[in-house]
């Protein structure tokens, strides 16, 4: 592809002039001017009722006060910015994301910082790809101030089988080797461990997560469904299930191993979600909770993926952000994951009603929900960014509180990685990760697409600035597509 040493070449020119803008050198950030918001509604996803005409301060990277608005004094110098009719929530974690494709989609992937932040996402878990090396420089370099984007919590490679599915992947082919593997993501820096393999047999599985405990490193990820149920990977340990409909799902049938034992791959899936049983779902949802398991759910992708085909992407106006490269693998004409047979679109809709009925359940019964995406090349059309606020609109179709499903995006992530002292709600001490919004997300989730302004670790990028970061995105992806 001749297109590609351009595209490469406008994106690190794009990322200079962007740090020159917005990311001032790490010793300057602290003494950087107060930022004062006046007269804003603070919703601050503590789960208490808006509060209006309200003032936040932000001094350096933390809320430094809040208060209501003519009852705190403005500091001195201080940026003052009139949030009249605004609405002001946390910034949003994506949970789930993928940075993959190989060394020629690394600048489609890194464009993808910007469209992040853009749509007020301030930290992403990064759960497994093939640029792992890429993606540790990113982190790093985000945590220092020395790259802009945001916080990145990264898996390195996944861990699976002996014939991994994706690219970049740790084989395992025994208990040893799923210890080697474990040791070996503890040494590259890893934040967590991400298992894939639906077929590890039980030593294997029990090796790995042994070591993992001794490493100290959580696992996340599918659930080894060909070799235990889904209460057996739980009783295991695994800290968080990712995709609701697979890995959770199965588990709600009082037949989930004798279907297993009889049909392959989705007909057990269907068969599983057909044979959905309400009173062994708050069984599963009990044991989920005793053992603090969380759930991404990831809804959005879910659907995406299965109507791949059936939606027409081609004058989708998100497209001109992303990069050729990127494209290639969602789009089925050019690559991408093929289309589901039309003839299981029945079956399919039953398990998106089953899993909107078990979201609901697992809210109630006390169970940690977090707001995952699933964004990442070849899996299609999940427009990073775009794909977690409709995940979150889908939380509320199917049930939860607008309050709740923001919740899942800021307080919940904040609680998962154990910061809620530090982060993940507005309140004075607090990161100063935030996010303004035109209009109202409690009476209308939506609203979440609505930015007015997004301040990144204390630094303020208005409007202009956000257009500005996906117009340059824009460029470098049109320049990407031309040879
Ligand atoms: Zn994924």
């Amino acid at each position: 592809m001749n297109g590609k040493p351009l595209g490469l070449r406008s994106v690190s020119a794009l990322l200079f002039v962007r740090v020159l803008l917005f990311q001032p050198p790490a010793g300057l950030a602290v003494e950087s001017t107060p930022l004062v918001f006046t007269h804003v509604t603070v919703i601050d996803a503590t789960g208490r009722p808006p509060l209006p005409n309200r003032t936040v301060i932000v001094a350096g990277n933390r809320i430094q006060a809040i208060g209501e608005t003519g009852k705190l004094r403005t500091p001195r110098g201080a940026k003052v910015v009139d949030a009249t009719g605004k609405f002001m929530i946390p910034g949003l974690w994506d949970m789930h994301v993928h940075f993959r494709g190989g060394a020629a989609l690394i600048p489609g992937n890194e464009s993808w910082l910007s469209l992040f932040v853009a749509n007020g996402i301030v930290g992403v878990r990064e759960m497994g790809g093939d640029i792992a090396p890429t993606v540790f420089q990113w982190r790093a370099e985000i945590a220092t101030g020395a790259r802009f984007g945001p916080r990145i919590l990264t898996s390195g490679p996944k861990v699976d089988g002996p014939s991994p599915i994706w690219e970049g992947s740790f084989a395992v082919t025994d208990a040893q080797s799923a210890r080697d593997a474990v040791r070996k993501l503890k040494t590259m820096g890893a934040d967590f461990v991400k298992i894939y393999a639906p077929g590890f047999p039980r030593e294997t599985f029990s090796a790995l997560m042994d070591e993992a405990k001794r490493q100290n490193l959580s696992v996340a990820g599918h659930l080894p469904l060909d070799t235990h149920t889904v209460r057996e990977s739980i009783d295991a340990g695994v800290k968080c299930i990712e995709h609701l409909d697979y890995y959770v799902l199965p588990g709600c049938s009082r037949s989930e191993q004798q279907i297993r034992d009889k049909y392959a791959g989705l007909e057990s899936l269907f068969r599983q979600a057909e044979t959905f049983d309400p009173d062994w779902a708050r069984d599963l949802v009990a044991r989920m909770v005793q053992h603090g398991v969380w759930v991404t759910p990831t809804l959005a992708a879910a659907t995406l993926t299965q109507t791949t085909g059936r939606v027409d992407y081609d004058h989708d106006p998100r497209r001109r952000y992303i990069f050729p490269g990127i494209w290639r693998t969602w789009d089925p004409k050019s690559g991408g994951r093929a289309p589901f047979p039309e003839a299981d679109e029945k079956r399919w809709e039953r398990i998106r009603e089953q899993s909107r009925i078990l979201l609901k359940m697992l809210q109630a019964g006390g169970v940690g929900l977090l707001a995952g995406s699933d964004s990442g090349a070849s899996n299609n059309f999940t427009f990073p960014g775009w794909t977690l606020h409709r995940e979150l609109e889908l939380m509320v179709e199917s049930g939860l509180t607008p309050m709740q499903a923001l919740q899942t995006a800021t307080r919940n992530p904040a609680r998962y990685l154990g910061e809620l002292d530090r982060a993940g709600t507005v309140e004075a001490g607090k990161s100063a990760d935030l996010v303004l919004l035109k209009a109202n997300p409690l009476t209308d989730i939506r609203n979440i697409e609505e930015i007015e302004a997004v301040v990144l670790r204390g630094t303020l990028l208005a409007r202009a600035d956000l257009d500005k970061l996906l117009d340059d995105v824009a460029k470098a992806a049109a320049s990407a597509r031309t040879p």
